[in-house]
């Protein structure tokens, strides 16, 4: 049976992001786009309001909702600010491989703690010279005694200069690399030889933190591995199932936020005595977003359904990561052209939704690697 109606708890929740995205987010999101100062007030309140760690089990004190939970809320606070939204999907990245993977101990001392008290997380797996081509890394650990040493270079990682601690992958075996041979371990930022450089200045999503992280001799005990030794590529790609569709879900909300811009201002502007809404050619702009957006949402909605059903939807989350990025660029991009030269102006909102948009077919996975994973599982079922 197929439903769309979202449960009484769904809705609710929903509704609950809903207003905190138009009370709490909205109104400081040009400020944070504008300075890159970094938003810890709102995420605070986001946190005291049970909108971060949504995925954290009950056993360990978390709401333990599910990946459409996940999705629902993600839409509204990146209808909010898709640079906000970012770094509340990030930290939950570098959850879900520990929580897939980590022994009870390493989840109860780093994870159980984020429910009751803020604090962030990073994923560190891309390098200077490794981004969709992870088995290129060269950042690797070697066993010294009772400890692992890692020494290597993160790229791009969200939330460094704020996190407590990384989820890092390391090459382990440079012979078996993907296939036994790359491990993940749980690294404090605080811990001696992990050094986190500048803050990027990105071309969007600039209330987050993005930057460089050296680990140099970095000694790290053995109970900090996650999951098994030569577990970790499998862990850090797993986590993608459960994290692409919130990501997905995440330009969705953009998309709305754009197409409700331009639909208000295609009412206000006049052109040729009529409100700019009344030629055909600009209507048929604004009907364009509403359909691509509808038909993204409903992808998000089905690789989210399938994770919570306990079945596979690596495919199912690529189509509605690639689909959703395409989308959140084109209708941003049309909402900047609804707007005429106010468009393109940094006091009017589309302009950062348009820079933010092209974040979505970069991260988590850019939209070329998508295409690659969604033709090679269809390869494999004609195999
Ligand atoms: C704002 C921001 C935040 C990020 N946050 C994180 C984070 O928290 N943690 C983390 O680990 N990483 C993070 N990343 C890194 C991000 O995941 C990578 O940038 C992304 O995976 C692409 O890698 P790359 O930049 O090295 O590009 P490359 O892999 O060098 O790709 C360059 C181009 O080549 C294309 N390409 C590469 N291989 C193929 C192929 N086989 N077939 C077709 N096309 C191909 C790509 O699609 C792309 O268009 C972040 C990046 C940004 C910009």
């Amino acid at each position: 049976m197929i439903g769309f109606e979202p449960t009484e708890e769904e809705a609710a929740l929903a509704a609950l992001a809903h207003e905190f995205a138009a009370r709490e987010i909205r109104p400081v999101s040009a400020h944070h786009d504008q300075t890159g100062e970094f938003p810890e007030a709102v995420l605070r309140k986001a946190h005291s309001l049970g909108l971060m760690n949504l995925h954290v089990p009950q056993r360990w004190g978390g709401p333990g909702l599910g990946v459409l939970d996940g999705c629902l809320v993600s839409e509204e606070i990146a209808w909010g600010c898709a640079g906000i939204g970012t770094i509340l999907e990030a930290c939950g990245l570098a959850l879900e491989p520990v929580l897939q993977g980590a022994s009870d101990a390493l989840v109860e001392r780093y994870v159980a703690p984020m429910v009751e008290r803020f604090s962030l997380a990073s994923y560190c797996v891309t390098e200077p010279g490794a981004g969709s081509d992870v088995q290129a890394m060269r950042t690797h650990a070697e066993r010294r005694g009772d400890r692992w040493v890692i020494n290597g270079q993160k790229m791009w990682i969200t939330n460094a200069g704020q996190a407590d601690w990384f989820f890092v992958l390391a090459v382990t075996d440079p012979a078996l690399k993907a296939r036994g041979g790359m491990t993940a371990f749980l690294v404090e930022r605080g811990w001696k030889g992990v050094s986190v450089g500048r803050k990027e200045w990105n071309m969007g999503v600039r209330a987050s933190d993005t930057r460089g992280v050296t680990f140099e001799d970095v000694e790290v005990p053995e109970e900090n591995v996650v999951g098994q030794v030569g577990q970790g590529w499998m862990l850090a790609m797993k986590a993608f199932d459960h994290t692409r569709p919130p990501v997905a879900a995440g330009a969705v909300g953009l998309a709305r936020a754009a197409m409700e811009h331009a639909a208000k201002y295609a009412e206000e502007r006049v052109a040729f005595g009529v409100p700019i809404a009344r030629h055909q050619a600009v209507a048929f702009l604004l009907a364009d977003m509403a359909k691509d957006i509808d038909a993204a949402r409903l992808l998000v909605w089905r690789a989210a359904w399938l994770k919570d059903q306990g079945r596979r939807n690596t495919r199912e989350a690529s189509i509605a990561k690639v689909f959703a990025a395409d989308v959140a660029m084109r209708v941003a991009t049309d909402a900047v052209q609804v707007f005429g030269g106010y468009g393109y102006n940094a006091e009017y909102p589309v302009e950062k939704l348009m820079r933010d948009a092209k974040i979505f077919s970069i991260y988590e996975g850019t939209s070329q690697i998508q295409r690659v994973i969604v033709a090679r599982e269809l390869s494999e079922r004609n195999r």
